[in-house]
């Protein structure tokens, strides 16, 4: 039997002065796949069906988001290798936020049955390394990365391997919809990148406070979210998409600026949010915009005494940050990369099978498993919430 997936295939050739690693060599696996991997070609394919070993899970795709990493891989520079910088190994099944109905299990699977719904973690990490043992399992030295390294979501079946499954039985009961919850299941992967900033790497939200999320991409909505839910008494989303700031109303914040038109009337961010919070300030910042060089400058000027700064976001950009501001405030940075261990993903289930935070609201896009490709494209256009892929989509 076969099943029908989107492959992305490509030539293995370092670029002329690149060097691989010994990993890249051995495991024919790119660390920095912009420098490895040219020509690549990706599409609908039929693919063989998996075949589960003892503690794998045969899932039926439910439902697979489009995210930036789907969208660079397939764009190449003019000597055509991919933009995308990350660990790609080629070919492979792409997509990586997703969701399904469990359709088949190993035979000492104990935790799923066939029939649950399950949302599936993204990061495999390896467990043995120096990151690992620390718990920093995002920061694995020997990562895998479902839809990029081994294959993903966007095809009808897929295997993955018990441990990464997390069942989301309980957000059907509550949405009543299996089709719905599938959705919710597949969004946990980017609410649990921003919990991890906020909550796991960061210090979590002091209810009362003010935040400012920068950037309201599915993330920065997230982070938004997330905020809400935590008590925080104002949340302000900054972004220079009128559509993505409507969304971010949506999903809980109180007020939206599009900084892009506070700039034109020679306005700065900083003064806008000084003087909604009658000069306290934000106690948590959220940069998920990626824009260091704008972003940063301002913040530094609007955070509060014992801020704490959340930096996802990321860029080739050297942010210009007035490092005097943090000694003087007492506030702190925190790096925070993925979503991997630490009940990451669990928690974001339960807080949408209590209904405190709704991911669907970010939705704008459903393309069928065969226009996978016209969903990446409508996800590049820019200023978009999450496009979905299903198979379940007519
Ligand atoms: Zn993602
Ligand atoms: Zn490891």
């Amino acid at each position: 039997m076969v099943v029908k997936a989107y492959v992305m295939d490509g030539v293995w050739d370092p670029k002329p002065g690149y060097v691989p690693n010994a990993r890249e060599v051995r495991e024919k696996r790119a660390v920095r796949s912009d420098m490895v991997y040219r020509n690549l070609k990706a599409g609908i394919r039929e693919v063989p069906e998996p075949n589960p070993g003892n503690l794998d899970v045969v899932i039926k795709v439910g439902a697979c988001g489009v995210c930036g990493s789907d969208i660079h891989t397939g764009e190449m520079a003019s000597d055509g290798y991919t933009r995308y910088a990350g660990h790609l190994r080629l070919p492979v099944i792409m997509g990586h936020e997703f969701s399904g109905e469990v359709v088949e299990i190993g035979k000492d699977v104990t935790s799923v049955k066939v029939g649950d719904i399950v949302a599936v973690e993204q990061i495999r990490p390896c467990g043995f390394c120096d990151a690992c043992k620390t718990g920093y399992f995002n920061s694995c030295r020997n990562i895998e990365e479902v839809g990029l390294s081994v294959d993903g979501g966007f095809s009808e079946y897929t295997l993955v391997p018990e441990t990464f499954c997390c069942n989301i039985n309980e957000i059907e009961n509550l949405l009543g919809n299996r089709i719905a919850a599938l959705e919710a299941g597949a969004l946990a992967e980017p609410a649990g990148v921003a919990y991890n900033g906020i909550v796991v790497k960061g210090k979590g939200i002091i209810p009362g406070t003010n935040v400012a999320v920068m950037g309201t991409g599915p993330i920065g909505l997230a982070a938004v979210s997330i905020a809400k839910a935590s008590g925080a008494a104002q949340v302000f989303a900054i972004d220079i998409s009128e559509k993505r700031l409507e969304i971010a109303k949506l999903c809980g914040a109180d007020i939206v600026i599009n900084s892009a038109e506070t700039e034109k009337k020679g306005h700065k961010i900083s003064d806008v949010l000084l003087e909604l919070t009658h000069g306290l300030g934000c106690r948590t910042v959220v940069e998920t915009a990626g824009a260091p060089d704008s972003t940063y400058p301002e913040i530094v000027k609007f955070m509060s005494i014992n801020a704490n700064v959340v930096v996802i976001g990321r860029s080739p950009n050297v942010a210009p940050i007035d490092l005097e501001q943090f000694i003087v405030k007492g506030c702190s940075l925190s790096g925070s990369i993925g979503t991997a261990g630490n009940d990451i993903i669990p928690t974001v289930l339960r807080l949408m099978a209590s209904g405190r935070i709704d991911m669907r609201k970010t939705i704008t896009g459903r393309f069928s498993l065969d226009d996978t490709q016209k969903g990446i494209n409508e996800a590049r256009k820019g200023g978009q919430g999450k496009v979905m892929i299903s198979q379940h989509y007519k």
